[in-house]
């Protein structure tokens, strides 16, 4: 079934061999993830698969601006794509190939098992969480930038058991499909006082600490002493800084103008005249982070913080895109985000497994040193390629430390020194089992005592202690 599911025209080297890959991976595989950063031509490689897979093919977006540009893609590769939309009428839930908003597909209850292949774009996000089930007998690509979850958040594992991965952000400057950054930053906010709301810096929060006029003046000064009369983006913490800043801009003799959400019939009429350079500086507040490209920009202007990393490289991707005799491009960071973040093109990692809150009992996977593929963290062997685990350092401990139980081990720790011990134990990345056996081993007839001693100095209550020594037979 999947051996004629992509087709190879017209793709740069290395994005051909990333769809091979993903097509490799899936005689494994049903769900797959594909790295690619912004830039790296993400929306050809999945128009490519879309026109070779078997129908029905459904895409999954999130906001409107990635709908029009998956559509558009779709078009230029010769499909024609059904839209799901609010404002779709006569909408045909069997037709070949879907772009679906997932906001309108949860509210729509149609039976989707007969899809063949489901694509999510910026599949990192949570939103199609609870929609990728309906898909009962579909492959499953998800394409995002930047494969990273956090905290509560559902592990990407749960939809995708393995990733391909694209060139680096370094790699593709290197080829010259994407140019590199210069960078300029200063703090002019206090970012300990800010709050976090959603996952994110409460724009409200953060609009206190940028709405004051020194950091308005400043982002002015510094945009006319760096770059000035360039093109360039500035992103807002919200729609009214995104006015302020505007008028700063203006106030101080450079024209600018802003777009913002709540905007309708002029905003094209914006953006065109900005395109074609009859004003140098456009103010957003989160509007041109996707699906936007204009690759004369020359500059970005981050008035805001964030913690996401996919955000702010998303927002200073904006500028990377390559253009006549465009050597590189300016980011000015007034939200310490470089700090934050680290600097555009250095390397980054990512992974579908996350650390997880331990209340939320979600199992932690772990990648496949063979084959990749993700696994539950307790599998000793792996259900893909049936690669055996070598034994974990701790495990080969556990196992040295049983026939010396007798009292032979060497002294190298002295167990009574309770606050050396739990150091020890921390810095080794053990167990606190590691302890209870050295303290039986070394001080058999002590060791009841120092366990009581150690649940005194980890404040532990008396039912933890009774517990813990009649698990190790310590008392009846
Ligand atoms: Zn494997």
């Amino acid at each position: 079934m999947v051996t004629c599911l992509f087709d190879m025209t017209n793709l740069r080297p290395y994005q051909a061999a990333q769809v091979s890959q993903t097509r490799e991976a899936f005689k494994k595989h049903d769900g797959v993830f594909f790295q690619m950063h912004t830039g790296g031509g993400k929306t050809i490689c999945f128009s490519n698969i879309c026109k070779s897979a078997r129908p029905p093919v459904w895409i999954l977006v999130h906001r409107e601006e990635l709908l029009k540009s998956a559509y558009s893609s779709l078009k230029r590769a010769g499909l024609n794509p059904q839209v799901l939309h609010p404002k779709m009428k006569d909408f045909d839930p069997d037709a070949d190939i879907v772009v679906a908003m997932v906001q309108t597909l949860r509210r729509r209850e149609y039976d989707l098992s007969h899809v063949k292949l489901l694509i999510v774009d910026e599949a990192h996000l949570t939103d199609f969480d609870s929609q990728i089930p309906r898909f009962t007998n579909a492959k499953r690509i998800g394409f995002s930038a930047t494969p990273k979850r956090k905290g509560k958040q559902l592990q990407l594992t749960e939809f995708y058991s393995y990733m391909t991965v694209g060139p680096s952000l370094k790699e593709l400057i290197d080829m010259n499909f994407l140019v590199d950054c210069e960078i300029f930053t200063r703090s002019v906010i206090d970012l300990k006082k800010m709050k976090i709301k959603a996952g994110d810096y409460d724009p409200s929060a953060m609009f206190g600490e940028f709405d004051k006029n020194i950091v308005y003046s400043g982002i002015v000064s510094n945009w006319l002493r760096i770059c000035p009369n360039i093109k360039t983006i500035v992103f807002c913490v919200n729609i009214e800084h995104a006015k302020k800043v505007t008028d700063q801009f203006n106030q101080q003799g450079v024209k600018a103008k802003y777009i913002v959400s709540t905007m309708d019939g002029d905003r094209n009429e914006i953006l065109k005249e900005w395109r074609r350079g009859d004003f140098d500086v456009l103010v957003n507040a989160s509007i041109f982070t996707t699906g936007f490209d204009e690759p004369s920009l020359k500059c970005v202007i981050l008035a805001r913080a964030t913690t996401s990393e996919n955000l702010y490289l998303q927002m200073i991707g904006r500028g990377s895109r390559t253009f006549t005799d465009k050597k590189s491009f300016h980011l000015l960071d007034f939200g310490e985000n470089v700090d934050r973040h680290g600097t555009y093109s250095q390397e980054r990692t990512y992974s579908l497994a996350h650390k997880y809150n331990p209340k939320t009992g979600a199992g932690i996977m772990k990648e496949c040193p063979n084959c990749g593929a993700y696994i539950p963290g307790s599998c000793k062997k792996c259900d893909f390629c049936q690669f055996i685990y070598p034994k974990t350092r701790e495990e080969i401990v556990e196992e040295q430390l049983k026939p010396f139980r007798e009292g032979a081990l060497s002294t190298i720790v002295d167990v009574t020194d309770i606050p050396k011990m739990e150091l020890i134990r921390k810095a080794r990345g053990y167990k606190m089992g590691w302890i209870f056996r050295q303290m039986i081993a070394k001080e058999p007839n002590k060791a009841k005592n120092l366990i009581i001693e150690y649940g005194n100095y980890k404040n532990y209550n008396s039912a933890w202690k009774h517990k813990t020594l009649q698990r190790l037979e310590l008392i009846g």
